[in-house]
């Protein structure tokens, strides 16, 4: 048995209420087996069938575990070697669901019929527009966000998370102790990576058997996993093959270059240098590509520019041919190897010139890797609307004669939380020829959620959850690191003002709090919305910063909290989640008015969740 799945059964900590910390999707195959030659508290998940040529499958589940089998009816023989350690039950055999049983079945599916939409690819119009659909908090969106694709008949990238950062990159360096840390200067501490506690290849996993469940794969709808925010170079090069093998279920590869940006100085003589270190052929090249859409880039600027961002670039390209080469190990078809890219040049500073994601553009077209999606800056505030939609339609515009030339769509990053204008506008600039992403909304979703919730224990979570972000902002106002006072001081006056209260309360802390608590308790309040996300793996959900980002049983217990919650807490979720994706689908008209409008008036309809999902397969 994995070291992984030995922690998580002698914790009691089970894919039921903890899913997708394990690759696997059963953790304990010897009482699953017992159980499967029974007969006895399985559930069949009867629309999750679906054929391959060597026979019919079904998603078996132990309910109150959560592990999972593969039931096969062979078409020829026993079966018992297709997929490893099988077992013969009535009128079949059965696999436990591990991950590696999982990449033999994407060939075994696609290799019998390459439109199947069981797995997440690249197909359809996925390369082209798109909603990213962030788990920045836990799985419990999926089944929102695939009945939002079935009722408005549109794909997406409805699995995205940053990894290194939001996902385990890998559960044996988890164990070991050996993730590093993430600095979030906003609360003034260093984090540990994958704060969510979920792994890149749980995920991988839960997404696709979230979807075998609700028969979502037989709407024929294409869907992506994007592997947000790849870092390159920098202090990620020590680590580069383990990122690629955790994210070899990806569609989607989002390069993010920072980490080599930040250590790369361009030299005093950037003319020199380049001549030096990029070939000649190359630079000629992008010269002329960047000309032949008229923008002109002197000679100076753009020995510059490639001698600041060619460490990054070359990079790059040895980890895009790493994706490809593991792709090319494990699967067998050409849709199973296939997958997007993205260029994030948002995290460079300023405003992204024309000039800049021109040049970008042409040194990938040169290296020859097609970029479907560029994400430059805008100058967007995370959940703030942007002011000025004048303005903001200059911008894309400048942004969108670029793009449009290489066949590359935008990437909106800080997507979440803009205004209903802002979407029309980035919408109709680049004829819905985009990716919004979101990701922070969701978890706000779920505080609305549970806040709504008439149930007890909903509500004992909210009050945790909200006192969470309470007394990290009271130690935040009184913080001796200056970004964190100076944010929380932001946070909290936001708020009172809102609330329509007198905003000087920082003489001490006795005033602040007392402010802070006669305030009713909201999930509007901008210091839930901005802490919010770091209680899922706060140890004991202790407002410590010591607590936060937990991988031990201590944190997982307490992220099993929201996996626990009541049915109404889940409807109410559910709902606020397929209603932002038909307001996204809406106003960047990835969506018709006259389908938004349907299926905005379906969702109001659903009283209970089994029906708004049982309409997911239609
Ligand atoms: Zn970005």
């Amino acid at each position: 048995m994995s070291t992984i799945n030995q922690f998580l059964l002698q914790n009691n900590l089970r894919i039921a209420t903890n899913p997708c910390v394990s690759p696997d999707f059963c953790l304990d195959w010897h009482g699953l087996s017992a159980k499967l030659v029974s007969g006895s508290g399985l559930k069949i998940w009867s629309k999750s069938t679906f054929d391959t040529a060597v026979g019919k499958w079904t998603l078996l589940e132990n309910v109150s575990t959560g592990d999972c089998a593969w039931k096969l009816e062979p078409t020829t023989g026993d079966g018992l070697n297709v997929l490893t350690d099988g077992i013969k039950i009535t009128g079949g055999v059965a696999f436990p669901a591990s991950f590696a049983n999982l990449l033999v079945l994407k060939n075994l599916i696609q290799e019998h019929n390459p439109a199947s939409t069981i797995f997440p690819t690249a197909g359809q119009k996925l390369g082209q527009s798109t909603l990213g659909i962030g788990a920045r908090f836990t799985a419990l969106h999926w089944p929102a966000v695939d009945w939002a694709m079935s009722a408005l008949e549109i794909g997406m990238t409805a699995n995205q998370n940053s990894i290194p950062r939001e996902l385990v990159y890998d559960v044996n360096a988890m164990l070991d102790g050996k993730l590093d840390s993430v600095p979030f200067p906003f609360i003034g501490t260093n984090v540990p990576e994958g704060h969510q506690g979920q792994s890149v290849e749980g995920m991988s996993h839960g997404c696709v058997m979230a979807k075998l469940k609700t028969g979502f794969h037989r709407r024929s709808i294409a869907w992506s996993f994007n592997a947000d925010h790849q870092p390159i170079g920098g202090k990620f090069d020590i680590r580069e093959d383990q990122l690629v093998n955790g994210c070899v279920l990806a569609s989607y590869i989002t390069f993010d270059l920072s980490p080599e940006f930040a250590q790369t100085k361009v030299p005093d003589d950037a003319a020199g240098w380049v001549k030096a270190n990029v070939p000649a052929e190359l630079v000629s090249k992008v010269k002329a590509r960047v000309a032949s859409i008229g923008l002109t880039l002197n000679e100076n600027d753009l020995a510059k520019l490639l001698a600041y961002v060619w460490p990054g670039v070359k990079k790059m390209k040895v980890r895009d041919d790493k994706y490809a080469a593991a792709r090319a190990k494990l699967f067998t078809t050409k849709v199973g190897r296939e997958y997007l890219r993205e260029l994030s040049i948002d995290e460079l500073p300023g405003l992204t010139t024309p000039e800049t994601t021109a040049a970008m553009l042409s040194l990938c077209e040169a290296l020859g890797m097609k970029v479907n999606f560029v994400a430059p800056a805008f100058g967007f505030q995370k959940n703030m609307p942007y002011p000025d939609n004048a303005a903001l339609k200059l911008l894309i515009e400048k942004q969108w004669n670029v793009c449009k030339q290489f066949g590359s769509s935008i990437g909106f990053h800080s997507g979440s939380g803009k205004s209903g204008e802002n979407y029309q506008v980035m919408g109709q600039v680049t004829s819905s020829h985009l990716e919004i992403k979101t990701s922070g909304r969701y978890t706000y979703e779920m505080g609305k959620a549970l806040f709504a919730s008439k149930n007890a224990a909903d509500q004992a979570l909210w009050k945790d959850w909200y006192k969470f972000t309470l007394e990290l902002a009271l130690k935040g106002i009184f913080s001796a690191d200056a970004t964190e006072q100076k944010m929380a001081r932001i946070f909290v006056v936001d708020a009172l003002s809102k609330s329509g209260k007198p905003t000087e309360v920082f003489a001490s802390e006795a005033t602040a709090r007392a402010a802070l608590e006669a305030l009713p308790l909201s999930p509007e309040h901008m210091f839930w919305f901005e802490y919010n996300f770091l209680f899922v793996l706060a140890a004991g959900g202790k407002a410590e910063k010591s607590a936060l980002g937990d991988h031990s049983p201590a944190g997982y217990k307490q992220r099993e909290r929201f996996y626990s919650i009541s049915d109404e807490g889940r409807l109410n979720f559910s709902k606020n989640i397929a209603s932002y994706i038909i307001f996204l689908a809406e106003n960047t008209a990835l969506a018709s008015k006259e389908r938004c409008a349907a299926a905005s008036k379906l969702l109001a309809g659903y009283s209970t969740l089994d029906t708004m999902l049982s309409d997911i397969s239609k």
